[in-house]
């Protein structure tokens, strides 16, 4: 395995996220939205990964998440995932939420790629992350959606890889990386759990506890890179529902150790689903030093397992 021949490009992953950062929905901006998968398409297949579109309904119509594959020089070793959504709501430009994590994805696609590592690591840009409602029905397009319609893109994913009896060593979920500042809370099931510091410039990692490996893979990875508050919450989470708010629960769904990475979203952002969510209000060095601990924690992952 080569090195990777270059650390995380803060002009690349501010290019991405200003390339990205429009309003994308399913409903309010369906050719925004086909245009960010695209624009994923082009830059995962530009760094040299294999790139397919796994189709899915919803709805009544077909969505695609967009694949990317490095293909290992050792099949036999379980598969690294590497996952980031890239719709936002309707009417926000999302640039923390998520082109940040999206950001991250395609700049981790291209220093893992240059490495070259022994395990096969698939990069994945969700689709429908944001369509979540776990507490009724959804009118949305003129359809009613039932009960527990939610997260559709990466609830596709991981019951493909585990109908498919692929081994995963982990998976990264990358859910806004990008914003940092002086105000940060802390929800009270989760100040039981962990002592938070009340300034928002860590990043958190959430795992449960067939995620503790993992977990400790990722703080090893972010040593001296950013500050960092692990967690790990038990019985997937549903004792703090908060930290299943993204794709990584449904990879502690089908029983595959996953890490929710993020900046904490509204627990620190002002700007959350807002029409504010602009690139201009995110920390550039923040997004890039996470970057490189999620190229730094795939690596070992994808050569010690
Ligand atoms: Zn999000």
């Amino acid at each position: 395995m080569r090195e990777p021949s270059a650390l995380p490009a803060r002009e690349r992953l501010r290019a991405d996220v200003e390339r990205l950062a429009v309003p994308r929905h399913p409903v309010t901006s369906p050719e925004a939205l086909r245009a960010a998968e695209d624009h994923v398409a082009g830059e995962l297949g530009a760094a040299g990964l294999r790139v397919e579109r796994q189709l899915f309904r919803w709805g009544g119509r077909e969505y695609h998440n967009v694949l990317g594959t490095l293909d290992g020089t050792d099949p036999a070793r379980p598969w690294v995932v590497i996952g980031a959504h890239f719709d936002s709501v309707a009417r926000s430009p999302g640039a923390d939420d998520n082109a940040s994590g999206v950001a991250a994805l395609l700049e981790a696609a291209r220093l893992l790629a240059r490495a070259r590592p022994p395990a096969t690591v698939q990069c994945v840009a969700f689709n429908l992350e944001e369509i979540q409602n776990p507490f009724g029905a959804l009118r949305l397009g003129g359809e009613v959606h039932a009960l527990g319609s939610f997260r559709i893109g990466s609830r596709a994913y991981a019951r493909r890889l585990r109908d498919a009896g692929q081994a995963v060593a982990g998976a990264l979920v990358l859910e806004m990386l990008g914003f940092t500042g002086p105000v940060q809370r802390v929800p009270a099931t989760v100040r039981l759990l962990a002592k938070v510091p009340r300034v928002g410039d860590f990043l958190a990692a959430i795992g449960d506890t067939r995620s503790r490996d993992l977990l400790a893979a990722f703080s090893r990875a972010a040593s001296g890179l950013l500050p960092l508050v692990p967690l790990t919450v038990p019985l997937r989470g549903w004792l703090a529902p908060d930290v299943r708010r993204s794709d990584h629960a449904r990879f502690w769904d089908e029983g595959y150790p996953a890490l929710l990475l993020t900046d904490t979203a509204e627990l620190r952002n002002p700007h959350y689903h807002r029409a504010s969510d602009t690139p201009e209000t995110l920390d550039y060095d923040f997004l890039t030093r996470a970057t490189e601990a999620v190229v730094r924690c795939a690596l070992e992952l994808a050569t010690t397992r």
